[in-house]
């Protein structure tokens, strides 16, 4: 498989470094309310990702932290009348819930903040012990951006506005300005406004600061060096880079050895904010009669490096978008006279796809999602169930099962009654319309769909093809 790596600036052959076991880490939700769809783009593209990879024969290690403990988790559950633990645990089980309903897989580790405060204090002890650390005076203590010679190697920063930047003022906020320099907190001195929230450590009373805790677990579950990390596109900088400004400096090994980015969800065209209303999380969309099938089917539907633009209308696309692969799996299965076999949901080691191939390439290649679907649906077009044999169309269905479980897709049930036998001669015009219409010869095409309303039958055109209906 190949992917874009954020720090190559290049494609990629994935490879785990063990010959045998991909390992790697996702930064996983802070959990202080429900995630958003934004938030589900993310975690929807790593588990495509990793199923993928299993799929195309390869083992994984998926670890995926929770953020437990951070500014806004103390803020919330202090509103909220309740103990960080108490409120934590409570977003956790509905973060888990929606993971469920979107057909994600479970991560094989998930660990959290609060579990591995030894961790990340045994972390600063060491890169105070190396000279990348040191204490301020109210007791919080500071990654010296400075000591570190490969600090921006990620996020491309401009050398000499690190240069300019660097060992400027400190800072003690978990997140900062893009390209704002400065020393980040290991280790934030306590607060009175963090209330019962800290823990003792070599300097005193306090916290982690938020960057330290995916240093120090994925040291404990994945050892000094792995094979991929993964967040959202904001992750970047800061997040990132100073996890590998801490792992880096501590342990002398490379941190990561492909950093994966997906691009931000947009809503409307526009950013997703709490204040302009605009911020869905799936319970908003099942209250308005979708699915999370569908959610899915949305958030697949754009290339992982590009933004997505959010709409209802793109929900209503992929309920239509759904029902016809549910159709065309209909015919399939009524032609094979059987079910498909139903694939693992584990996802097994490697699959040869005879149908679909060219689906599943396109997975292969950059984790290309849309170009994907585009071509399922393509095939789905040129099957013709009715014509098939028994064994093709079995064989068809099999592999129809397979690309959807890459893709994390179930197969829509659908109705009998609503399937419409569709004449012969009436599906060849049709067929013959829509290669007029691919090769744009406008006229000929109108001639066509004249003819078949001549003949009873309407054409409704989308983004993945045609239907036919009898006319109304
Ligand atoms: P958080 O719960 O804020 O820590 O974020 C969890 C994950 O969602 C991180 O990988 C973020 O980068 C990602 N994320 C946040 N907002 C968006 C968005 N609008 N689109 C895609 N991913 C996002
Ligand atoms: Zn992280």
């Amino acid at each position: 498989m190949k992917l874009y790596d954020t720090m190559a600036r290049e494609m990629r052959e994935l490879t785990a470094e063990d010959g045998e076991n991909f390992r790697f880490y996702c930064c996983g939700p802070t959990v202080y309310g429900p995630a958003h769809i934004g938030n589900f783009r993310t975690f929807v593209l790593q588990d495509v990702f990793r199923r993928v990879l299993q799929l195309s024969g390869q083992s994984t290690q998926h670890v995926r932290n929770i953020t437990d403990v951070d500014d806004k988790t103390i803020r919330d559950s202090q509103a909220a009348g309740k103990s960080l633990g108490e409120f934590t645990e409570a977003w956790t089980a509905k973060f888990r819930v929606d993971c469920d309903a979107l057909n994600l897989l479970a991560p094989h580790d998930e660990p959290s903040a609060v579990e591995h405060i030894p961790q990340q204090i045994a972390l600063i002890e060491q890169l105070m012990a190396k000279g990348h650390a040191y204490k301020s005076d109210d007791g919080s203590v500071y990654f010296k951006v400075t000591s570190f010679d490969q600090y921006g190697c990620l996020s491309h920063l401009d050398q000499r506005e690190l240069r300019d930047g660097a060992g400027g003022a400190a800072v003690a906020d978990d997140e900062y300005e893009k390209d704002a320099v400065a020393d980040f907190a290991l280790w934030k001195g306590r607060k009175q406004e963090d209330g019962d929230n800290f823990w003792l450590s070599p300097w005193g009373e306090g916290r982690p600061g938020w960057h330290l805790e995916c240093s120090a677990m994925c040291k404990e579950y994945l050892g000094d060096t792995f094979d991929l990390h993964s967040g959202g596109v904001d992750l970047v900088f800061p997040h990132h880079e100073n996890e590998i400004a801490q792992s880096e400096a501590a342990s002398g090994e490379t941190f990561a050895r492909h950093w994966f980015h997906i691009t931000h969800l947009m809503v409307d065209g526009g950013k997703m904010s709490k204040s302009l209303g605009n911020m869905y999380t799936l319970a908003d969309l099942e209250e308005r009669g979708f699915t999370a099938n569908e959610l899915r089917y949305v958030l697949i539907s754009g290339h992982y490096r590009h933004p997505l633009n959010f709409t209802l209308q793109s929900m209503e696309d992929a309920k239509k978008a759904l029902l016809r692969i549910g159709k065309a799996g209909g015919a399939l299965r009524e032609r094979a006279g059987g079910d498909a076999d139903e694939p693992d949901q584990q996802i097994p080691r490697g699959h040869d796809f005879i149908y679909f191939k060219a689906a599943f390439e396109s997975l292969l290649q950059d984790l290309n999602s849309p170009e994907a679907l585009g071509r399922i649906f393509s095939e789905l077009r040129e099957l013709k169930a009715d014509k098939m044999s028994a064994e093709d169309a079995q064989a068809a269905l099999n592999d129809l099962e397979y690309i959807l479980l890459a893709l994390g897709l179930s197969l829509p049930e659908v109705e009998e009654d609503k399937q419409v036998e569709v004449p012969e001669d009436i599906r060849d015009l049709a067929e013959k319309r829509w290669q007029a219409k691919q090769a744009k010869a406008w006229a000929q095409s109108d001639a066509l769909r004249d003819e078949l309303l001549g003949k009873g039958w309407e054409i409704k055109d989308d983004k993945e093809g045609y239907q036919l209906c009898p006319r109304s």
